[in-house]
């Protein structure tokens, strides 16, 4: 029996994690954590009865607390009950598929307490990668990749040795507005952005990958996860996402994953590494595929991937505020506060501003995004 926990249940990452539970009879729900969807949590908690239940918001929490008084779930809330299902003994494998950098502290507090990290939540590792890597090398837990395109490049180092590696060839669909300029950019809405050629996934990483913001946090998650520089991670547009990644090794020889577009292979196989457990779906028809295509990213249009190396060039506390600056200007464009290229601008003009921190420690980062919101707004309110 695997126990698992999971961070971020009723988001996509969370409920695709618990279709996999559903069509596999050996992981046990210890603890769900969610946001402020009490009705989506409750449901979840009747079908999957988890020890632990976190919401986020504490009113969220007294009215789920309400609903679930008949169960024998314990209903917890805010940070203090994410980490408290970090911890939790019974639990072995810890799902991270909550968004944004408010993963970090319980991904530490689960690395230290021995827990598995089944990862989704990419934020986490780009702004605290120089602390959870070495942290997780010296309590021997595993970091596995539940990202789609990291997923492919672990399973393609499988029985590999990886000094032996030249290159990650990361690939990326491209976006809804791949091909466009600039200037037919400027009046993108919310709801085209939210239109993802391949992929359903949640709001703020569907932005992300329009802006190609989400392969730059890509690009700093593979340096920290493989332990590969920047300048040997080269991205190719794929736009049929059929390969995942790939990794070119010093021979010449390249190894890819491929596969339909379903988050659930990397999820299942995350938590059931070093085996493959069958699953249902679409397989992919090459007949019916007849060609797939690559391109090179447009970085002059898409600045979000030439800022991310440039990010992780600096590194220090600069990945941390690309990464906040981003979450708040993604956030403003959903709320419809500012246009689609503003999300650039503000991402720039927060990285120009802030001054590098070197091995910054988690209060350090911490206090980098809270800057870096400070910035964003008094640069609105101007
Ligand atoms: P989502 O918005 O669909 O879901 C986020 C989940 O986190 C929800 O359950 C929400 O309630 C919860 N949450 C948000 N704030 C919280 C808080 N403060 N406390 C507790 N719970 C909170 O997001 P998603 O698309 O599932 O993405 C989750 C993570 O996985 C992100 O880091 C994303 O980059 C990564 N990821 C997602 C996909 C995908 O296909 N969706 C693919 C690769 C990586
Ligand atoms: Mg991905």
């Amino acid at each position: 029996m695997i126990k698992i926990g999971i961070l971020g249940s009723t988001g996509s990452i969370g409920t695709q994690t618990l279709e996999i539970v559903r069509n596999n009879q050996d992981i046990q729900v210890m603890a769900l954590a969610a946001g402020s969807s009490v009705r989506k949590m409750e449901e979840q908690i009747r079908e999957f009865s988890p020890r632990i239940a976190v919401m986020w918001e504490e009113k969220a929490a007294d009215e789920l607390r309400m609903a679930v008084a008949d169960t024998n779930t314990k209903v917890l809330s805010g940070m203090e009950g994410l980490l408290e299902i970090a911890v939790m003994e019974e639990m072995e494998v810890l799902v991270t598929a909550i968004v944004g950098m408010i993963g970090i502290r319980p991904t530490i507090a689960a690395i230290k307490a021995g827990k598995k990290i089944a990862l989704a939540n990419k934020e986490t590792l780009v702004t605290a990668g120089h602390i959870i890597m070495p942290l997780a090398a010296e309590k021997k837990v595993s970091i596995l990749p539940v990202d789609s395109e990291h997923s492919a490049i672990f399973q393609s180092l499988h029985g590999e040795n990886r000094e032996r590696v030249s290159k990650i060839l990361l690939t990326a669909s491209g976006g809804p507005f791949r091909g466009r300029k600039r200037e037919e950019l400027t009046e993108i809405t919310v709801e085209d952005a939210l239109k993802h050629p391949n992929w359903s996934m949640g709001r703020k990483i569907t932005v992300d990958s329009a802006t190609l913001v989400n392969k730059g946090l890509e690009v700093i998650e593979a340096k920290w996860l493989f332990g590969i520089e920047p300048e040997k991670i080269q991205v190719i547009v794929h736009p049929q996402s059929i390969i995942h990644s790939m990794v070119e090794y010093v021979d010449g020889g390249i190894m890819a994953q491929l596969g339909e577009p379903d988050m659930k292979l990397p999820i299942q196989y995350a938590l059931f590494y070093p085996d493959r457990r069958p699953m249902k779906g679409r397989r992919v028809d090459f007949y019916e595929l007849g060609s797939i295509t690559f391109e090179k990213p447009d970085m002059e249009t898409f600045r979000g991937l030439k800022m991310a190396y440039d990010a992780i060039g600096q590194g220090g506390s600069m990945p941390t505020v690309f990464n906040a600056a981003n979450e708040r200007a993604v956030s403003l464009f959903l709320d419809r506060k500012i246009k689609f290229l503003e999300i650039y601008d503000l991402i720039q003009g927060a990285m120009e501003h802030h001054k590098n921190i070197q091995n910054p420690s988690v209060d350090e980062i911490l206090k980098a995004e809270a800057e870096s919101y400070e910035y964003i707004d008094a640069r609105r309110r101007l």
